[in-house]
């Protein structure tokens, strides 16, 4: 069986749910040791990350991953147990087939294949793995990056391997995210009796032509790499659950995906402008989860989007949508990083899947990757 299916498999098996990485990331870190890596396994708090060299030498590549996957949910929702990774049909399913652990089997054996071709290759290659993506993402590639940047190892290039891909593999290159601002809102009044409305202050009424303003807002038209910014609510919370008590106060979160175009303290600004015009009395907390960034043409986009077309025959079509990933936090350090991974239809759902074809494909592209940038 193809070496990168036989991982995935290894990996799926292991039910590494947020943060705990069930022990994946020791066996990867085994594998890599024994082909001459250096592995270190990095703790911050609950989290586990791995960060693995081979060579002293710049430029550094590095593939950057993540071990951990979302709970399955019900069991009796799945065809097969989510943690018994199963082929039928040409498709591997389990819970992270596709987010992300067919991917960072495919990193693995990509890294060992070319550091065996290439023993004495230029520069350097890597892998960072962390056990928190789709948690909090605090003590995960964060920490990572600024442990590496302390000691003065700087990432040149960055494969994400979320899975960017639609339709067929090599479809779409990410090459950049929106960023995500949140609010936390709270809308005070005074809480009476529904019969002594004079007497009371009612929140629910006061928000609700501030609320359609908000989201009836034109923030920015987009760009040609960016969608238009949007604003979405979340939650909103008001009442004592008894139909005679006008509420003291209202909470409403939200969320702002937005585009550079726009930068997040003129967002800040316009939302606080809405709401003091409305005349209300407010608690805001604000919470930036990720600034935008857009990466432009560099030698990693050369060799990524050759390495697709010599085993897709696709042109990639490069896009900034869907949620945030890791990659938002290695961009700041000036790092060429782009996301390019398997296909993304079944992530976060029941009966997960990856292609089997598309593992070994997979693996082709990332290790002709590091062959156009160092095999030379
Ligand atoms: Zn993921």
């Amino acid at each position: 069986m193809d070496a990168t299916v036989e991982l995935a498999q290894e990996l799926i098996r292991r039910p590494s749910v947020t943060p705990d990485d069930a022990g994946c990331q020791a066996h990867i870190a085994e594998l890599l040791s024994a082909t001459g890596f250096h592995t270190e396994s990095l703790v911050f708090g609950d989290v586990t990350n791995l960060w693995a060299r081979h060579g002293d030498a710049a430029p550094l590549i590095v593939f950057l991953g993540h071990t951990d996957v979302v709970p399955p949910g019900p069991l009796s929702d799945w065809t097969t147990p989510p943690f018994v990774p199963t082929i039928k049909d040409g498709m591997l399913y389990g819970r992270g087939a596709a987010d992300m652990k067919g991917a960072v089997a495919a990193f693995v054996q990509a890294l060992i294949a070319f550091v065996r071709h290439h023993p004495a290759h230029r520069g350097s290659v890597g892998l960072i793995l962390t056990s928190d993506e789709e948690g909090v993402a605090r003590d995960g590639t964060v920490q990572v990056l600024r442990t590496l940047a302390a000691r003065g190892e700087s990432i040149d290039y960055c494969v994400v391997g979320e899975p960017s891909c639609s339709e067929f593999l090599g479809d779409t290159v990410k090459h950049g995210r929106r960023g995500s601002l949140n609010g936390d809102l709270v809308i005070h009044g005074i809480q009476g009796h529904v019969a002594y409305p004079e007497r009371a202050d009612n929140p629910i009424a006061r928000f609700a032509p501030a609320l359609q303003a908000l989201v009836s807002t034109v923030w920015d038209a987009g760009s040609t790499d960016f969608p238009p910014t949007r604003l979405q609510f979340s939650n909103i919370q008001a009442g004592t659950g008894a139909d005679n008590v006008i509420p003291g106060s209202l909470r409403a979160l939200f969320n702002l995906r937005y585009a550079p175009t726009t930068p997040a303290p003129i967002l800040r600004e316009r939302i606080e402008q809405v709401l003091a015009a409305h005349g209300l009395r407010y608690t805001l907390t604000w919470r930036l989860s990720g600034e935008p960034f857009l990466t432009g043409d560099g030698p990693l986009k050369t060799a990524l989007a050759a390495s697709i077309g010599a085993e897709t025959g696709r042109e990639p079509a490069y896009s900034t949508a869907g949620g945030t990933s890791d990659g938002r936090f290695v961009a700041p350090f000036g790092t060429e990083v782009l996301e390019f991974g398997p296909l993304n239809a079944s992530i976060h759902k029941v009966n997960e899947a990856v292609g089997v074809g598309d593992l070994a494909r997979l693996t082709r592209i990332y290790e002709g990757t590091l062959e156009r940038l160092l095999g030379a």
